[in-house]
């Protein structure tokens, strides 16, 4: 069938950058060890298994600080996710050799949410519960300075201080159509209110290609894990910008051949996570495949 090849797709500088990282530290045998990442490098399970390879443990679960106390010694690794002062104080207090990977999109937020703390401001973070990302840029301000909304189930919660200047900030994976319409209802509860869109470029231009280019198809394939954020956001932006079916695969094996039936232009897509060597497998498949003439007829 005839494939169209979403571009820009897949790894962004940010995970490319974190990935070499960690694959240095792995090589360097200097490098203090054992060498532990906090979190999973990048959210694919391919990616970090490829660097498990070499001898790096990653640490998976809910919070940074509790995760940490896992390091026995040696390196720990900071994920491009980014981690609360808090993570990075503990692990100096613990005497461990520290790598950041934190992308420098991410650093900007964090340094953002000082600079409106130190303003004084009231900070509603639009972002994704139980996401490191949102855990280590909220960990940039004292307790219940900023408040995370994931849904517009969450605005009825929001406390803020009389005569409190309000920002409203966002998670650099989510995208501007999801954002759209809470900020739309934050700026209604607070009309006065500044809005950072700190969404990232890299980003931003996988969601507008995806949408743009998915005019052209009759299905689009994103591959990407389904712990992905980014991955996630793109086949929402297929399906509710685009207007068409988008399926999320974490390699080819996920494909059902029942999406295909009677469909002649596939587009795949990938998510700033995903390996290009399993996109490129889907690309294969897909461009190989021809629909099974019985099935079709039935
Ligand atoms: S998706 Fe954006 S913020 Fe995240 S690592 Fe990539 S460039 Fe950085």
């Amino acid at each position: 069938m005839q494939v169209i090849r979403i571009t820009p797709r897949g790894y962004c500088y940010g995970v490319v950058d974190a990935m070499t990282m960690v694959r240095r530290a792995a090589q360097d045998p200097a490098m203090p060890r054992p060498i532990h990442v906090l979190g999973l490098i990048v959210h694919n399970r391919h990616a970090v298994a490829e660097l498990d390879k070499w001898g790096v443990v990653h640490l998976d679960g809910p919070e940074r600080l509790g995760l940490l106390e896992q390091v026995p010694s040696g390196t720990v690794i900071f994920t491009a996710h980014g981690v609360s002062p808090a993570v990075k104080e503990r692990a100096r207090a613990r005497g461990l050799n520290v790598l950041d990977a934190t992308c420098p999109d991410v650093t900007r937020t964090h340094d953002l949410i000082g600079q409106l703390v130190a303003a004084g401001s009231a900070i509603i973070y639009i972002g994704k519960k139980g996401h490191p990302e949102p855990e280590g840029a909220m960990g940039e301000a004292p307790a219940g300075r900023v408040q995370l909304v994931e849904t517009e189930d969450d605005l009825a919660d929001l406390k803020v201080p009389k005569g409190s200047p309000v920002a409203i900030v966002t998670q650099t994976t989510l995208s501007r159509w999801d954002t759209a319409a809470l900020i739309d209802r934050l700026k209604t509860m607070f009309p006065e209110a500044e809005v950072h869109n700190e969404i990232c470029l890299a980003t931003q231009l996988r969601q507008e290609a995806a949408v743009t280019q998915a005019d052209q198809c009759d299905l689009v394939v994103v591959v990407g894990d389904e712990r992905s954020n980014n991955s996630n956001r793109l086949v929402q932006v297929v399906q509710e910008v685009a207007h068409r079916p988008a399926y999320l695969v974490g390699t080819v094996d996920d494909i059902d051949p029942r999406w295909l039936v009677g469909k002649k232009t596939v587009g795949v897509t990938a998510g700033s996570s995903t390996p290009s060597q399993l996109t490129r497998q889907v690309i294969e498949f897909l461009e190989a495949y021809r629909p099974d003439p019985v099935a079709v007829s039935h």
